[in-house]
């Protein structure tokens, strides 16, 4: 239950994303400022680096973060 480590400089938390203020909101406060290690952009930047975070990735999208792990690690 804290605050992302990844917080300044990413661009969702940052308001980079398009993405419905209400669902960016929820979702700040589900991954950003409490869990991120749910978070499928925090997956990737501290798997195999922050420069491998998808632009579009939102921290949702698990199934897609969980593809380009496997094919980083390949
Ligand atoms: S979107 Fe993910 S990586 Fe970015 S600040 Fe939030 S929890 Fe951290």
């Amino acid at each position: 239950m804290a605050e992302c480590a990844l917080l300044k400089g990413c661009l969702f938390f940052n308001d980079k994303m398009p993405i419905d203020s209400a669902l960016g909101k929820l979702y700040k406060n589900r991954y950003c400022l409490k869990d991120n290690s749910q978070c499928a952009r925090y997956m990737i930047a501290s798997t195999i680096g922050r420069e491998k975070v998808p632009t579009n990735l939102f921290p949702n999208m698990h199934e897609e973060a969980e593809k380009i792990l496997k094919e980083n690690k390949a």
